[in-house]
């Protein structure tokens, strides 16, 4: 039976026909030579990443139909033409049958990145098949792919617009306003997939302290503020994510003297602060991009998590996330207890989150499955 898993590692490929080079679409088949896939050819681990599990052309139909399913779903989500949001995630890679794509939009200016070179190569594919979806609600196209493409593939990709310009950088997220920034920023500009945890957090902030650590554009910062918290600090070791942070809140909030931002090591804030939170937010950068750091990645968490969880009140709330693809939703919970039991704390968990309906998870592939959180309330 066929798993359809989009990735084929080089250890299951027996022969290679021809000289494929990075980027061109190959075709996989089983020791008989019966048609198994199509996808595009990798050097290294991964080898081939699936686009196809029945024959067709990989051709501007193709990435039209692709395009139009991931469009569709999002306006069934309520995302795409939605008066109070207008940043969400359009192409999610596997989970949108895309592999190596991805596709955010803030106010109608796409922000494209490219993972593998053959998505690269069929860039204006893409391109087209984005205008043709979209249609009018299409205003500009950025490709930002500078920085995520196989750096040994050599293709001196340069960031830049390759369709439109947009008329401005804001966006708005169930109401709040925010400027994503894609062109210095990292990523596409904003972390779109903390949505819907971050209109949890509005829902548990009113009269509460709450410490927004690891803020980067201040997302969670804006919902705990409208949700009635009495105090937000927001803390962040890069100036710039503090500089984005404070231009956030004054664009929703001016003059609020509610917030506070600091420029700051998370370890080091929290070791240094006499400050007490009875909310607290933990939503570091992936600690392992690979396996042969997870130990130590793990290591990490677990610090942190302790030290949170030390310095928490009675009856405060935790809300802790790991982006890292390789630290699945059994291992991050374990880290949580055993930092929960190294702080000694009473400790029950209150929801467990995980990425919104935008960022959706190919069945056949588990790896999909990335952002993980706990909402912990500790007595
Ligand atoms: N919570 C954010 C996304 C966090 S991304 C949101 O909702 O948009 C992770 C952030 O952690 C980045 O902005 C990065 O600058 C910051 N960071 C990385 N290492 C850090 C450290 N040691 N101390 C504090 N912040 C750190």
């Amino acid at each position: 039976m066929l798993r359809f898993h989009p990735w084929i590692f080089s250890g299951a490929i027996m022969r290679v026909d021809g000289k494929p080079q990075e980027g061109d679409l190959v075709e996989v088949t089983d020791c008989a030579g019966n048609f198994m896939a199509l996808g595009h050819y990798q050097v290294g681990s991964i080898t081939v990443r699936v686009l196809s599990f029945v024959q067709r052309d990989i051709d501007q139909a193709f990435y039209t139909e692709r395009l139009r399913q991931a469009y569709e779903l999002r306006l069934s989500l309520g995302l795409a033409d939605s008066e109070r949001t207008n940043a969400y995630r359009l192409v999610h890679g596997e989970g949108d049958g895309l592999p190596g794509l991805v596709i955010d939009v803030y106010n109608g200016t796409a922000v494209v990145q490219m993972h593998s070179v053959g998505m690269y190569c069929d860039r204006k594919l893409i391109e087209t098949a984005l205008l043709e979806v979209m249609g009018d609600r299409l205003k500009a196209i950025y490709n930002k792919s500078e920085g995520t493409l196989p750096y040994k593939a050599g293709l001196n990709a340069e960031n830049l617009y390759v369709y439109g310009r947009p008329e401005s950088n804001e966006a708005l997220e169930n109401g709040l306003r925010f400027y994503p920034d894609w062109e210095k920023g990292q990523k596409t500009g904003f972390f779109v997939d903390q949505r819907d945890n971050r209109a949890l957090i509005e829902r548990y902030s009113k009269g509460r302290r709450v410490l927004n650590m690891f803020c980067y554009t201040g997302g969670f910062s804006l919902y705990a503020m409208r949700g009635g918290a009495e105090a937000v600090h927001s803390v962040d070791s890069s100036e710039r994510a503090i500089e984005l942070t404070k231009a956030n809140v004054e664009l929703n909030f001016p003059g609020d003297t509610r917030h506070a931002a600091t420029a700051q090591d998370a370890f080091r804030f929290m070791e240094e602060t006499g400050e007490r939170f009875d909310l607290m937010i933990l939503d570091p950068p992936a600690f392992a991009k690979h396996l042969n750091v997870l130990s130590n990645a793990i290591k990490g968490y677990r610090r942190l998590n302790t030290k949170a969880l030390e310095m928490i009140p009675s009856g405060g709330i935790l809300f802790t996330f790991s982006c890292s693809q390789v630290v699945s939703k059994e291992v991050f919970r374990t880290m949580v207890f055993s930092s929960a039991a190294k702080a000694g704390r009473r400790v029950s968990i209150l929801h467990q989150l995980t990425q919104p309906a935008d960022h959706p998870i190919n069945i056949y592939h588990p790896e999909g499955e990335y952002l993980k959180g706990l909402v912990l309330h500790v007595l």
